[in-house]
């Protein structure tokens, strides 16, 4: 078979999808594209309204009216991959805040939520050259992609990255804290009835535990031009 041009990367939080989904569309000249980035947006602009995050209805109804815009940088001024635009505002890095991080799940649970995000996924996925990362990608977004890939690594060496990641970006967080919101998103991510986090039945499995980038990413790149 020819190389992949459909990609689908999936797995739990901090396996080292989006660096490894970013790096392979770079090698790729595929456009890359983090629907977590989604869901957060969905989750802040919720916060943001004072919605009630336990109400599906109005949390729906805004999933469907939200503008929400991912572009590609150009000039990588503070290490972002990309920038996230919610109702005309820059909101790249408050997506990524423990508000955020503590009520993303919830509303990625609901149905019309994902309804909305997934159609705005797959208009994009049919335009093809993409790499697209997440939760659901190889099991509901593409179920047709060329390539599934999956990342695992354990739940310690997860929190560990997540935690560099957090200091780096100058944050306060304890190490134990880092661990239980990992366990507990992905307890919910794999247990709800919706779309829930599994590997595709064809999906190529990586366990990232003991592995580093380039190791990961010259197997994603074999994958890519020999799926
Ligand atoms: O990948 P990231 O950790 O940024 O995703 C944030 C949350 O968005 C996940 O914990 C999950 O609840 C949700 N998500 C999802 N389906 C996707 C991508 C993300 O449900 N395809």
């Amino acid at each position: 078979m020819s190389k992949a041009t459909t990609i689908a990367i999936d797995g739990p939080a901090a396996s080292g999808k989006s660096t490894i989904g970013q790096l392979l569309a770079e090698k790729l000249g595929y456009l890359y594209l983090d629907t977590g980035a989604m869901y957060r947006a969905v989750a802040l602009a919720a916060l943001k309204r004072g919605i009630d995050i336990d109400d599906e209805e109005s949390v729906s109804r805004l999933a469907e009216a939200i503008d929400l815009e991912i572009l590609p940088v150009h000039s990588d001024s503070d290490g972002r991959q990309y920038t996230v635009m919610l109702d005309g505002e820059d909101v790249t890095w408050q997506i990524r805040s423990p508000e955020v991080n503590s009520v993303v799940s919830h509303v990625a649970a609901y149905r019309k939520v994902r309804e909305a995000m997934t159609r705005l996924q797959r208009a994009i996925g049919r335009r093809g050259k993409v790499v697209m990362v997440g939760r659901d990608i190889g099991t509901v977004v593409m179920p047709d992609a060329d390539l599934k890939i999956y990342l695992d690594a354990s739940v310690e060496e997860r929190a560990r990255r997540r935690y560099r990641e957090l200091l780096e970006r100058g944050e306060s967080v304890r190490f134990g804290e880092v661990v239980d919101q990992i366990r507990k998103r992905d307890s919910l991510d794999s247990r709800r009835s919706l779309a829930p986090l599994r590997p595709a039945d064809d999906a190529v499995i990586i366990d990232t535990t003991d592995m580093d980038i380039e190791d990961v990413l010259d197997r994603a790149l074999e994958l890519a031009l020999d799926p």
